[in-house]
């Protein structure tokens, strides 16, 4: 995990074995995660791993912007969700920040129901249509969509096997509008 990137809530930033943990981080059977969404930082003197806030100076969303986001509700005809961080940014996201994604903006394909492709709890990578006088995602193209989702039945992560998504704990399977990168992606770029 290289220095100097956002991170996160959940995320895996180091391994006991490797550091302690530190402010803003907790302990999870041998792996420190980040309890925060921050900036992470080796705190080497004393060998911990912290995650610091993000600069409070607040980043304003503008339209274009590409920003990840937290479902929220799923409804028949949109997605409501919360942004929750601003790529490309280490500052807070000001302003309002709850979120429209229309079901014509989901993917280039015609979407029947929202909840084919999102769920409550899932994080996605979406981009700014509009500002004002609401705020509007779009998830249309490849790299946007679900960059980490977990099970509905028993909340584990879920993992990508072909088009669809599988729970490592449960077996259950899932589909979303994941984006190419799911699962393995960097929150810091594009
Ligand atoms: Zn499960």
């Amino acid at each position: 995990m290289t220095k100097n990137k956002v991170i996160l809530p959940g995320e895996q930033v180091a391994t006991t074995e490797e550091l302690m943990s530190g402010e803003g981080t907790y302990e999870d059977n041998g792996v420190i995660r980040a309890s925060r969404l921050g900036v992470f930082e080796i705190d080497t003197k004393n060998r911990r791993a912290k995650i610091n806030p993000l600069t409070s100076v607040p980043v304003e969303i503008k339209t274009g912007n590409i920003v990840l986001a937290k479902v929220n509700s799923v409804r028949s005809n949109m997605v409501i969700a919360d942004v929750i961080h601003v790529i490309g940014k280490s500052r807070q996201v000001s302003g309002d920040t709850n979120a429209t994604l229309r079901v014509s903006e989901i993917s280039n394909g015609y979407t029947k129901d929202p909840a084919t492709e999102f769920s409550t709890g899932d994080i996605i990578r979406a981009k700014v249509t509009q500002v004002r006088p609401s705020l509007q995602l779009a998830t249309k193209d490849k790299d946007l969509g679900v960059i980490k989702a977990v099970c509905s039945k028993c909340r584990a992560s879920l993992v990508q096997k072909g088009n669809m998504l599988e729970c490592q704990n449960c077996d259950n399977k899932e589909r979303r509008k994941i984006a190419i990168d799911y699962g393995n992606y960097d929150i810091n770029k594009l």
